[in-house]
């Protein structure tokens, strides 16, 4: 049954996919030939193809690069950027200062080698033999995009702490304070007046000049190329540990991606692309002003974005062109008609109109009516899950148990214990969450956490997890401490867990999730998922192998909703999810912080026996739990806290009759029921 649906699922979207390829092709096609509309003979596609037009597109291009980068950082890794721009400004300053007449520094023997690889010129300015740099543009491409990353690392370090208004607040620095340097670095950059004569590109001898055909079709390349690595980016696991950053930046660093790492590669790589563009958009303007990489730059690359959909690669084009062409045409032509008919009718108000001067006013009017009306953007990233068709909906569940556990493969059971808490103390501010807790798992048992809410549970599993700091003690985890690691390091370990209020990441399929949780097992990085050799592709198909068989072992409850965006499953279902994205780490231990609360006693009863599963294939768990049933059922082992400290130890009926838990627990104590 599970086959059917999987392919009534995958049909669609495979025709959509044909669609989509064809429509891309076409628009390639179009723009490939547009400029050779100019050698028709006819006037009016003469006109159209005209240097001005073919000139506002390969602007219009430059814009997509820009969104296409800032995406990345935004949409894909969702960091706020306030101050992309600056990315942009470095790139464009690059090549300006190593190809206009401003920095001309004396001739000496220093410079032979490098005029010889014609990277500068020799020249005489008044008797005195000067340097004139003459970086090729072809070498600054790549030069640029270097900086601009290594720019984009640098400012990306101060807010790597600091998340949604502070992390904008900080990049809108950035991008306040580069121009502000270039404004005042005079003699490198001549300041407000800018840079003039900047070199054109040529290529095989053929400079470029100012005709605008060349630099079109250099921008399609760089768009097609730009988009090709955005596009392998985001279907890679670079791609899925960005945007679990984005959906969730705890249950991410749990699932094992490094923060740090996959935070300043999302600044590098939109950083690398604004500093292309900015080399391509200064080589086509041949000057540079600080004001051309100002504020409102920055907002409206930011505004294509939302508009196009943040986080889709189309969606930045889409929006970078939208923008555009209202920019550059429409307002234009729609404010001559204005002034005429002003002229007309003698209004003189009209007459004064100019809306292409309104522009900052007509995109936050864009925006604000997006944000009311479809905040998914033009061609919105988070494709809508398929509807599951009616036998899916009423595919018989499986009861009890997994199906197909063995798939998992025996874990292996080692000496002593898997897991040693040592006198491990938590504070947050005067409140003590942990007073010297101990507690041991040993390897290929089941031990349980009891204790009423509050009592410092979930603290324990955050402890040994990373994601809080301890005051004192140690855990070890087979026998190598693990305290004070960053929780992708614990996690590295074979430490995996869940979350009291789940942490799934709501906008990704359930593959999606469960594929994040293989993040630490698999090795493909940023070239890697560009390029794809061969290694990476036999990766990723075992990695996807792996996840929809954790999948199927949750049979008809997960394996047909496979393709669904988790946030709308059913509560028990994400947990499922959740706990299939625990297991797709091949953790040693596992960590489930009250993973029945919220399910009705059929599905209780249904994990508790999927739980005896992997205890039966040697899988050592530490459990959190309310239910006093399920507890007696699964754990060898019962440990008690209450306001932090351990009150109780032992086999669950012996716990379950001790006096002083009864009174913490229960609040059932001797005294409270005879006043009762
Ligand atoms: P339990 O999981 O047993 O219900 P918790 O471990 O979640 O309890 O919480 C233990 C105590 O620590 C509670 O008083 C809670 O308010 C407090 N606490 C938990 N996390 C934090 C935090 N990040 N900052 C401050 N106090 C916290
Ligand atoms: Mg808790």
């Amino acid at each position: 049954m599970s086959t059917t649906t999987a392919g009534a699922i995958a049909a669609p979207s495979q025709a959509g996919g044909k669609r989509k390829a064809a429509i891309i092709v076409g628009l390639l096609i179009l723009l490939l030939v547009f400029p050779a509309l100019s050698l028709t003979g006819v006037p009016f596609l003469q006109g159209l193809a005209s240097q001005a037009n073919v000139d506002v597109i390969a602007t219009t291009i430059s814009y997509a690069l820009l969104a296409t980068g800032l995406n990345i950082v935004v949409g894909f890794a969702g960091l706020l950027d306030l101050g992309y721009a600056a990315f942009f400004a470095i790139g464009a300053y690059l090549y300006g200062v190593f190809t206009a007449f401003q920095v001309m520094p004396h001739w000496s023997g220093f410079w032979e080698p490098l005029q010889m690889l014609g990277l500068v010129q020799k020249m005489s300015i008044g008797g005195a033999d000067v340097v004139h740099f003459t970086l090729s543009f072809w070498l600054a491409i790549p030069l640029s995009a270097l900086v601009a990353a290594l720019f984009g690392v640098l400012f990306g370090f101060p807010t790597l702490r600091l998340q949604g208004d502070y992390l904008a607040i900080v990049t809108l620095g950035f991008g306040e304070i580069v121009p502000i340097v270039f404004l005042n670095a005079d003699p490198i950059t001549n300041g407000a007046a800018g840079l003039n004569g900047i070199q054109a590109p040529s290529l095989f001898g053929y400079s470029f000049g100012v005709n605008s055909v060349p630099y079109y079709y250099v921008a399609v390349v760089l768009i097609v190329i730009l988009t090709f690595v955005s596009i392998r980016l985001r279907d890679s696991r670079v791609g899925r540990a960005w945007m679990a950053i984005r959906e969730d930046e705890i249950g991410a660093s749990a699932m094992g991606v490094n923060l740090v790492n996959f935070k300043l590669l999302a600044f590098a790589s939109g950083a690398a692309i604004a500093g292309i563009a900015g080399t391509f958009y200064i080589a086509k303007l041949q000057t540079a002003t600080p004001d051309m990489f100002n504020f409102n730059v920055s907002a409206m690359i930011l505004v294509m974005v939302v508009l196009g959909g943040m986080g889709s690669v189309w969606g930045a084009i889409a929006g970078a062109t939208v923008l555009s062409v209202l920019q550059f045409w429409f307002l234009q032509d729609l404010t001559n008609w204005i002034h005429e008919l002003g002229t007309a009718t003698g209004i003189g108000f009209l007459n004064k109109l100019d809306l292409v001067q309104s522009i900052d006013l007509i995109f936050g009017v864009i925006l604000v009516v997006m944000m009311m009306y479809r905040r998914e953007g033009l061609i919105p990233a988070v494709r809508r899950s398929p509807n599951l068709n009616f036998d899916a909906q009423h595919a018989v569940v499986h009861r009890g148990g997994f199906i197909g556990v063995e798939r998992l493969g025996r874990y292996t059971v080692e000496q002593g214990n898997a897991l040693e808490v040592s006198d491990v103390t938590v504070r947050f501010g005067g409140l003590v969450a942990l007073n010297k807790v101990n507690l041991v798992v040993p390897s290929g048992g089941v031990v349980a956490v009891i204790g009423p809410n509050g009592s410092g549970k979930s603290t324990l599993f955050n402890v040994i997890t990373g994601l809080v700091q301890a005051e004192s003690g140690s855990i070890r985890f087979r026998g190598e401490e693990i305290l004070g690691l960053a929780p992708h390091k614990v996690l590295e370990k074979g430490v995996a867990r869940t979350f009291q209020n789940i942490r799934i990441f709501p906008n990704l399929t359930v593959l999606e999730n469960v594929l994040i949780g293989e993040h630490a097992r698999l090795s493909t990085g940023p070239v890697g998922a560009i390029l794809r050799p061969p290694g990476t592709r036999a990766e990723e198909k075992r990695a996807v192998e792996w996840a929809k068989d954790i999948i199927a072992l949750f049979g008809n409850r997960l394996a047909p909703r496979t393709a669904q965006t988790v946030s709308g499953l059913s509560y028990a279902n994400r947990r499922r999810v959740e706990i299939a994205r625990a297991l797709a780490s091949r953790p040693k231990i596992l960590l489930l912080d009250e993973p029945t609360a919220g399910m009705n006693p059929n599905e209780t009863l249904e994990l508790a026996e999927q739980i005896k599963d992997l205890k039966s294939l040697g899988l050592t768990i530490l459990l959190i739990e309310h239910k006093l049933d399920v507890v007696t059922r699964l754990a060898d082992n019962v440990v008690v806290l209450d306001h932090g400290e351990k009150i109780a130890e032992g086999p669950a009926d012996e716990v379950r009759r001790n006096e002083e838990v009864l009174r913490a627990y229960l609040g059932r104590g001797a005294g409270v029921s005879h006043a009762a």
